[in-house]
């Protein structure tokens, strides 16, 4: 499957152009339809044609599932450090800072406490402008000191996913919080508190080692590109062509990976659903 994120065409979004002014037209990179941005974004960025769900970043989650747009956010200012000094093609510390000021947050991942139509839930919502979602120490302690509240407060949690993998610029410190997400999670389970994961496009390398294959429920954006390794590093480790389809979130619910495929549109009244039955 190609990355639909990367530039293939002139028309198409790019990571640069991400701020896209109202009241332009743009093309969508699946079926080549031509949409009116305001429109599309009026259907939470899917699609009319054929369904394609392009990326949106995690203040548009949190206007989507938050009721009446709503949240108290935690840890929002929680910087990384440059532990290794790490250095390539510039500074780590340059990184972070070029990335806080495309995107104005701080990291690649926020925590809010909300409510989904009345239900009070702890929220993680990813964010792939962030240096591509990577996980490093702050991501992996904002969880853990959101588990730790979700336990406290008996509340459940739902972590929205969207990442590259580990943070390579924090090398083996970003390994650790898959070790450290998932004990904190094993609590959780423990205490007996319902963990939902949504995994979006893309969902790859440690973060879906870790967390994001951990929720009691998984559910899945259509077309959300989700595994560990790339295709191309494991056709070249096991010398076989892949099957069709390979690592799409249609392929994984057809072999029992996640437990549904839901349209961005449904995911508020799907989350919605699933808690009612546990909590009201
Ligand atoms: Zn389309």
């Amino acid at each position: 499957m190609g990355k639909w994120y990367e530039r293939t065409e002139n028309a198409i979004l790019t990571d640069e152009k991400k701020e896209v002014p109202n009241g332009v037209w743009i093309k969508c990179p699946n079926c080549s339809e031509i949409i009116y941005f305001k429109e599309l974004a009026r259907n939470q960025h899917v699609c009319f044609k054929c369904n394609h769900h392009f990326r949106i970043n995690s203040e548009q989650y949190l206007e989507i599932l938050c009721d009446a747009g709503n949240y108290r956010e935690f840890d929002s200012m929680m910087l990384s450090g440059n532990p290794l000094e790490f250095s390539d093609p510039q500074p780590y510390r340059d990184q972070l800072i070029a990335a806080h000021q495309k995107t104005g947050i701080y990291e690649a991942i926020r925590t809010v406490e909300t409510l989904i139509n009345g239900i009070k839930v702890n929220l993680a919502v990813m964010d792939f402008r962030f240096i591509g979602g990577s996980m490093g120490s702050v991501v992996g302690e904002k969880i853990a000191r959101m588990v730790d509240r979700s336990i406290t407060d008996k509340i459940p949690l739902i972590i929205i996913s969207a990442s590259g993998g580990a943070r390579m610029q924090e090398g083996a410190l970003s390994l650790m919080q898959m070790a450290k997400t998932a004990s904190r999670l094993a609590r959780l389970h423990d205490a007996g508190i319902l963990y939902i994961s949504v995994l979006t496009h893309p969902t790859t390398g440690g973060v879906t080692a870790s967390f994001a294959m951990l929720g009691d429920m998984i559910f899945a954006e259509p077309g959300a590109l989700i595994g560990f390794a790339g295709p191309r590093v494991i056709r070249q480790t096991i010398g076989e062509e892949l099957p069709e389809g390979f690592q799409t979130a249609e392929f994984l619910l057809k072999k029992g990976f996640i437990d549904a495929v839901v349209d961005r549109r449904y995911l508020k009244k799907t989350l919605n659903e699933v808690l009612k039955f546990y909590y009201a």
